[in-house]
């Protein structure tokens, strides 16, 4: 085979599709969150950074930013092995520690990134647990999907969010043990899971229940403990998976539940056993940016106040966005030519940075930008933004919604 020919054409027909992945070349800057410098033409342009998942601006808090330089300091950058061969710290344990408590669970276990956590906890779960069957809700994340698929349990797919659906299926596959995994916010149309009545469900029918809450932790909740906390729900779900990556600001990933569960994650799971432990730095400034955010409701109310004033600006513009009740505002374009080119072009005449989201992230012909406004955006920033798509949704003979 002609390796490279075969890996010229395949990048050459995701271009024409308009689906080639490009990075964006900004530079973050401390203190100047959500503003970021892009180099261009030797100068350095200053962009709005608008679709970013440090949702709160948290990787800029002076806590998490003085946590990791001196834990950095104290202890030096790498973990140096694997949490069981000389990796594991006191911040490790610290961290889980917080993490557990946050969730008001027995424990708590870490992993490199929230994507692994995912992966290797669902794979652990449906490999290790005997004729288990697997209920996926259908929009489920690729790293659930992937440690599903890797640990070759029997998969049921479930209509989004229909909880009947869940039911029926439960009811069809008898008395065998089961589990359901599902998120609380979608990333992409931002819509929240009716967890009370998920969670109904797996009680009637025995299953174990096991939430991607990693688009809410630190976001809802009085103590940023996620939708299972703001609903009252946490004791009664068996495993919260999060992230340390986004609204915490610093990177990682998490389980919590009950010590026999998160031991028997922590003793199976060869994506935790087999890799390099987290740097104590990043575990020291993700257990501050928590401690934070358990005790202040600040960020949060700043960034509701943000979302709804940027939604109703939108609204006014008849600029059309999909509805939904958490904090993430995708808007829709429906091309992915269109979509890249909106991007580009906002970046480059408006100093505005929105990644264009296409296929396969979302469904063909449902190609949007997908906007998070922060507790730091302003009104004149917000203000920009909506002239700025304005003038473009007269450009590119978009529709308008009815306002
Ligand atoms: N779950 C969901 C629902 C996600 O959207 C993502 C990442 N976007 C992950 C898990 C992975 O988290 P991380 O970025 O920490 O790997």
């Amino acid at each position: 085979m002609d390796f490279e020919t075969h890996f010229s054409t395949r990048l050459a027909a995701l271009k024409e599709e308009g689906n080639y992945r490009v990075f964006a070349d900004i530079e973050r800057r401390r203190g100047a969150f959500p503003t970021a410098g892009r180099h261009r033409d030797g100068e350095v342009q200053d962009v709005t950074v608008w679709c970013s998942n440090d949702y709160l601006g948290m990787s800029q808090h002076p806590d998490v930013v003085g946590a990791m330089v001196e834990t950095v300091q104290s202890c030096g950058t790498g973990a140096g092995g694997t949490r069981n061969i000389s990796g594991n710290t006191v911040h490790h344990l610290a961290l889980e520690r917080e993490l557990a408590d946050l969730h008001g669970k027995e424990a708590a276990l870490l992993f490199t990134s929230g994507y692994v956590s995912n992966w290797a906890s669902l794979s652990t779960l449906g490999s290790q647990i005997p004729n288990v069957a697997i209920f996926s809700d259908e929009k489920n994340h690729a790293s659930m999907i992937e440690g599903i698929r890797h640990s070759r349990a029997d998969k049921v797919l479930w209509r989004h969010n229909d909880w009947r659906d869940l039911d029926r299926k439960l009811h069809a596959a008898g008395d065998r043990p089961k589990l359901v995994a599902f998120e609380s916010v979608y990333s992409m149309d931002g819509d929240i899971a009716p967890i009370r009545e998920i969670v109904e469900v797996c009680e009637a029918h025995g299953a174990l229940s096991y939430i991607d809450e990693v688009h809410a932790v630190g976001m809802y909740g009085p103590r940023g403990g996620g939708v299972s906390e703001e609903r009252g729900l946490a004791h009664r779900i068996d495993l919260i998976e999060g992230t340390l990556g986004k609204a915490y600001g610093v990177v990682g990933g998490y389980v919590t539940g009950s010590t026999a569960l998160c031991d028997f994650i922590r003793s199976f799971a060869s994506g935790f056993i087999f890799t390099t432990a987290l740097p104590p730095a990043v575990a020291a400034a993700a257990r501050a940016s928590i401690a934070h955010l358990k005790g202040s409701g600040q960020e949060r109310q700043q960034q509701r106040a943000r979302v709804a004033e940027l939604r109703a600006k939108l609204d006014r513009a008849g600029i059309p966005h999909m509805a939904n009740d958490s904090h993430i505002i995708p808007v829709m374009i429906g091309d992915p030519v269109k979509c890249k080119m909106i991007s580009d072009i906002l970046m480059r005449d408006h100093g505005i940075y929105v990644q264009p989201i296409n296929y396969p992230t979302v469904p063909k012909g449902t190609e949007r930008l997908r906007i998070t406004p922060g507790p730091l955006h302003g009104t004149a920033e917000i203000d920009h933004l909506v002239g700025a798509l304005s003038q473009l949704w007269a450009h590119c003979a978009l529709s308008r919604a009815v306002a």
